[in-house]
């Protein structure tokens, strides 16, 4: 009866909280890489090193050499909504960093065991040590040696949530994953120097490239050189919107929609309002069923774009999308046209 199946309301525990908020930010290892980057990013670093073991599934670890976090902060940042990057609606509102929720250190967390170390001082004998091991969410703070920076290892996801631990993919599926959300991230910052990899075998070095050859090299890198020798730069500014980057000829295209991307102050995003954009702008140069090629980097005032729309933070929201809309467009329509005009001369020859 009715009377039977109802129960008392109770808050849920910290812990199980933390699991359920997980549930949507830690999809798979990927997620877990691109938070832990996210922050190093967020914390100004100048170099990133990446070490993975078995897909992920054994061991995630992301060092950086950034700001690092204060001691007494260091239980805080393992806490649910506890954040450095904004403390008013306001600055919600122009928010600049890649984090802002405060809940992927306090997911990853609660399905991980999560050991992380950090030195606000340039004195390498000086660092502490904290760690949360899913179980009872209280953390425990020690004083342990590290670099100015911060090291966070992630090891045995899932370890505590069987059901979640069995969508796992294999190891190569995973590793596929991460090098995807590895490609992003390195695509998203030429400042940074990266490092990554697997199962101890080096498969990225980085440099931080600052000329537009040095960027060409790393895209080169990491998406290949067929992709660079293919590409026309594109830059163009108007009022208030930047769009510099590279878009495939034509010519290279591909069966699936698998190397375009598209960064919006930084961040990966997927809109349907960027893809209409770009699809209008290639419509009669690509073969029907056809892929373009891409990678574009809008840049625009944080104040006209809100990225608090999803927890992953893969959408946004243009406060103007028609003014994107045309830009994009009209930007990169100009970028094709040579080889429109090209196209036509050969046709008619
Ligand atoms: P968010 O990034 O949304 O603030 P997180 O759970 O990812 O939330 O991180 C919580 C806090 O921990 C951050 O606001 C930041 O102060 C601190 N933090 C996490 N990782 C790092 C890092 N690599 N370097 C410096 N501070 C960090
Ligand atoms: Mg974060």
């Amino acid at each position: 009866t009715a009377a039977e199946t109802r129960r008392r309301i109770q808050v849920l525990s910290p812990r199980l909280a933390n699991q359920i908020a997980a549930g949507e930010v830690v999809e798979r290892p990927a997620s877990v890489l691109k938070e832990l980057v996210e922050n190093a990013i967020d914390a100004g670093s100048r170099r990133i090193e990446i070490e993975l073991e078995a897909g992920g599934a054994k061991l995630i670890r992301v060092r950086d050499d950034g700001s690092g976090i204060d001691a007494e902060d260091l239980p805080l940042a393992l806490s649910r909504h506890a954040t450095s990057k904004i403390a008013t609606l306001d600055e919600l509102e122009g928010v600049a960093s890649l984090g802002f929720r405060g809940e992927a250190l306090a997911s990853i967390g609660s399905v991980a065991r999560l050991e992380l170390f950090s030195n606000v001082t340039d004195e390498p004998a000086n660092g502490w040590r904290v760690v949360a091991e899913g179980r009872d969410m209280a953390s425990r703070v020690s004083p342990a040696p590290h670099p100015r920076g911060t090291s966070v290892a992630v090891r045995d996801l899932f370890f505590n949530t069987p059901a979640r631990r069995k969508f796992l993919r294999t190891e190569k599926t995973e590793y596929g994953h991460l090098e995807e959300a590895f490609r992003r991230l390195a695509l998203s910052r030429y400042d940074i120097g990266w490092v990554l990899r697997h199962n101890q075998k080096g498969i990225h070095q980085l440099r931080p490239a600052a000329s537009l050859t040095e960027r060409r090299a790393r895209v080169a890198a990491l998406l290949g050189q067929e992709f660079v020798a293919n590409a026309l730069d594109v830059e163009v500014e108007a009022t208030g919107l930047r769009l510099w980057g590279w878009v495939g000829l034509p010519t290279h295209t591909r069966a699936q929609a698998d190397q375009q991307y598209f960064f919006v102050n930084g961040r990966v995003i997927r809109d349907r309002l960027v893809a209409h954009a770009v699809r209008q702008a290639y419509r009669d140069v690509l073969f029907h069923g056809r892929q373009p090629v891409f990678v574009l980097y809008l840049e625009l005032d944080p104040k006209v774009v809100d990225v608090n729309v999803h927890p992953t933070k893969h959408e946004v929201r243009f406060r103007d999308s028609r003014l994107v809309h045309d830009f994009l467009f009209s930007s990169l329509h100009r970028a094709l046209a040579d080889t429109r005009a090209g196209a036509a001369a050969g046709a008619a020859a």
